[in-house]
């Protein structure tokens, strides 16, 4: 059941600021994480600030510079399906289709997606660990088939948002506004590594509202996809996924970014991985380098080694397709 809080639905994005002030006080965008936290104890709430009636917060926008702008309270359903979107920035449109179920990207937010908190078992059950402000990670010694292979370090966790990985590939940033007014950052470095602060997903202040996703034009020849593989066909979050934007010219990857899902507790960028295929021509050897890039650090954890070839399988069928075999 859902214990008692109170609810406050302003109309300009100032009171919304003004009203998360409050200690206690949460966004509520489209409730989809946010109320089963609520339900299952996770965290607890005085007062719920929603923000389905500040004006100007959904929609998406073509900007001056060629670029777009995604409203925060943008359904995830509007982001996969929008044209421009779809044509310009196909692994946006794929890792937001890839969300949950029809329901759930009809009333989750992209501004919730990123801002959602972490799936693991012992963090939304009743363990008081590290990341509820408790004295331990019981993944270390549990049931880790779920949980991170690269940048753990006291918390486990993977990072759940499908949309993430997407925005980091593509070098987008978020517009936010709290009580220290205005302040933009790439989406990159919007989530918390857990060395700096296990107890928070986000860098945002309390109080601090995501207002806006923001995206450069498209480089030169860009191909994008986002991959994702899940224990079952119906809604599931990533076991293993990867986002690519490569730079393309001809078959040669002039840049590129490579970020993995369901791999960090952060949208994770297998950086060696790039380093292995900037600039260099798409074939056979150059793929086999690249996918054992993306997993060279890993440490696994006692029961998700077998994450390590799904990893390296799909980056290299996602390399072939780049190259149009
Ligand atoms: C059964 C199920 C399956 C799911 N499957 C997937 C999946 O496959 N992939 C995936 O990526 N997600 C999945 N999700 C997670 C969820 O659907 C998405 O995260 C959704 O996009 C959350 O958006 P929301 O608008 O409902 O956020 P809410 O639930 O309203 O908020 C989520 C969190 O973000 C904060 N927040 C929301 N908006 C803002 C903002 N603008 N500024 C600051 N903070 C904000 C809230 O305070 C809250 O802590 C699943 C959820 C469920 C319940």
């Amino acid at each position: 059941m859902l214990p008692p809080f109170a609810y406050s639905r302003p109309g300009h994005i100032q009171d919304a600021v003004e009203r998360l002030a409050q200690a206690g006080a949460h966004v509520h965008a489209g409730g989809t994480d946010l109320l089963g936290c609520l339900r299952d104890g996770v965290f607890p709430a005085e007062l719920l600030v929603s923000l389905s009636g500040v004006d100007g917060l959904a929609g998406i926008e073509t900007r001056n510079d060629g670029g777009l702008a995604i409203g925060a309270m943008t359904t995830i359903a509007e982001v996969a399906g929008h044209p421009a979107v779809r044509q310009r920035y196909p692994v946006l449109a794929q890792a937001a289709a890839e969300v949950g179920s029809p329901q759930l990207r009809n009333q989750g937010t992209l501004g919730g997606n990123l801002c959602q908190k972490p799936r693991c078992w012992y963090y939304r059950g009743d363990f008081p660990c590290l990341r509820k402000g408790g004295y331990k990670c019981f993944a270390v010694n549990g049931e880790n088939q779920d949980h991170c292979i690269l940048g753990g370090a006291n918390c486990f966790i993977v990072h759940p948002s499908d949309t993430a990985p997407a925005l980091v590939a593509l070098d987008a940033e978020v517009h936010t506004l709290g009580p220290r007014g205005a302040r933009r950052l790439p989406v990159a470095k919007l989530h918390m590594p857990p060395a700096d602060n296990p107890t928070r997903e986000t860098v945002l202040e309390p109080g601090e509202i995501l207002v806006q996703i923001s995206l450069p034009p498209p480089p030169a020849g860009l191909y994008s996809a986002f991959r994702k593989v899940r224990a079952r066909r119906a809604w599931d979050f990533a076991v293993a996924g990867a986002a690519l934007a490569l730079a393309m010219d001809g078959q040669r990857v002039a840049d590129c970014r490579i970020v993995l899902a369901g791999a960090a507790p952060i949208p994770w960028r297998a950086q060696e991985a790039e380093a292995a295929l900037r600039g260099k021509t798409l074939d056979d050897a150059v793929i086999a380098e690249v996918a054992a890039a993306v997993v060279a650090n890993a440490q696994p954890m006692s029961k998700n080694a077998y994450k390590l070839p799904l990893f390296k399988g799909l980056v290299t069928e996602e390399l072939l397709k780049a190259k149009g075999v």
